[in-house]
């Protein structure tokens, strides 16, 4: 009998990359991916514990899963991602239908899981030793674009003080290269025409090796080889960790898109020594700097996070000045939320009030608006290399939507049969997020 499975995803790419894996894995064990909670025997939400916000969207998410099962007492829920990692059995306490959780370092176990529940058992799988990516059964159910997503480092061994990642993934571990190259290759013939390399600081990748030649920019070189695949991105950069010889290879190699994401979390000096970030204002500014010197066209981008414990309206003033000195293209932004498990959430008299914090992130997505405005000024008149994706988001008759290689959303004439295509673009103009254009020869 076919079974049908549903999974809910929160959070980063990271997590969508793993329920790809998870769908394919359950694909072996004959499950279907269906799109409507109501149509499926079995239900899984992956969970993002970086904020409070996400973490509570999951257990809403959970009760309404669980008024779902009294209808349908076959069906089967399951709780997996970061919340799950760092939740263990509360989860059960909280939502006691729920009958698996797993954590973020059991994904290669599911087949085990999956069995005992079918069979009535409850599980609850929290691996604290990583099991590595590469035991996995290698299918993959990736979702329809043209980008692939592939994880090549897991976990994070900075442990800044606000952030629960190395806590819920685990230390710092790099995917083999061979199985890398062997996806990337496989997404190609799946006609997959980007790759996107992920890992919470994907320019780590291979430190953990031995080997000083498994490192970013030789797999970069290593990829662009792989003839279908046009254009190859990777996300998230540490800043002290993107190499010089990174920075010649996105400036050198044709498919290797020229963005950079490389979180600064706050202009301030005292609050980064705060967060353990390990640079100053000066060092973020002077990568940023060498980076816009090596490569034409580059999109650097970061994130912010406002109302740190302990931030004064001064050093919030520096994270707004610091998004004009290091013309950041864009920034995704947040207000501090305190995470289980760090050090941060314990310095509670140091607790910013929630009033102040929602006042100055408004403040500053204004000026993360302003900036990525400015930024698409630049390209006004010049024509710039398109990969075509979809229609435009409001399905406008004849308006498509493609990116350029620095990560530009582009709106312009065209039809269906160029999706997957590359177009010569002529930028005429700017708005906030996005930019028009026509095709040129
Ligand atoms: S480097 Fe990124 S993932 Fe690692 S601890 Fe810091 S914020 Fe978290």
């Amino acid at each position: 009998m076919q079974k049908y499975v549903y999974i809910e995803t929160l959070g980063c790419q990271m997590n969508k990359s793993d329920t790809e894996r998870i769908l394919g894995m359950l694909s072996n064990l004959g499950y279907d991916a269906v799109d409507n909670e109501k149509d499926a025997d079995l239900l899984i939400i992956n969970t993002c514990n970086i904020r409070q916000l996400s973490a509570d969207k999951a257990y809403s998410q959970l009760g309404y899963w669980g008024k779902l099962k009294k209808n349908k007492p076959s069906l089967k829920i399951g709780m997996c991602g970061c919340v799950a990692q760092q939740d263990k059995e509360l989860v059960r306490r909280r939502a006691p239908y729920v009958d698996f959780v797993f954590g973020t370092l059991n994904i290669p176990a599911l087949p085990d899981i999956i069995k005992k529940v079918e069979d009535g058992e409850q599980v609850i799988a929290i691996e604290k030793n990583p099991i590595l990516r590469d035991e996995e059964d290698g299918r993959i159910i990736r979702a329809k674009s043209l980008n692939a997503w592939i994880p090549i480092i897991d976990g994070c061994d900075y442990f800044c003080t606000y952030c629960v990642v190395p806590y819920v993934r685990g230390r710092q571990r790099s995917r083999n290269w061979e199985q890398i190259i062997k996806e990337a290759k496989d997404a190609a013939k799946q006609g997959f025409k980007e790759i996107t390399l992920l890992g919470q600081t994907v320019d780590s990748y291979g430190r953990d090796q031995s080997n000083p030649d498994i490192n970013l920019a030789n797999l970069l070189k290593e990829l662009s080889q792989i003839d279908e695949i046009l254009r190859i991105r990777f996300l998230t950069s540490y800043p002290t960790d993107i190499s010089d010889d990174l920075i010649d290879t996105v400036a050198s190699i044709e498919k290797v898109s020229e963005c950079f994401h490389i979180p600064m979390q706050s202009g301030s000096d005292e609050v980064l020594k705060n967060m353990k970030r390990r640079y100053t204002r000066a060092e973020y500014l002077d990568i940023c700097k060498k980076i816009r010197d090596r490569v034409e066209n580059v999109t650097i981008t970061s994130d912010f996070i406002v109302g740190f414990p302990g931030e004064t309206q001064e050093q919030f003033e520096e994270t707004l000045s610091v998004i004009d000195e290091a013309q950041l293209d864009y920034s995704n932004t947040a207000a501090y939320s305190p995470r289980r498990q760090t050090p941060a959430a314990t310095w509670k008299d140091r607790f910013i009030s929630n009033d102040v914090k929602k006042e100055r992130l408004r403040i500053l997505n204004d000026k993360v608006k302003a900036s990525s405005k400015i930024s698409n000024e630049k390209y006004i008149g010049k024509t710039l290399e398109v990969l075509v994706e979809e229609h435009d988001a409001k399905n406008k008759e004849g308006i498509m939507t493609g990116r350029t290689r620095n990560n530009k959303v582009i709106h312009f004439a065209g039809s269906l049969d160029m999706v997957g295509t590359l177009v010569n673009v002529k930028m005429n103009e700017a708005l906030d997020w996005c930019l028009k254009g026509e095709i040129v020869n």
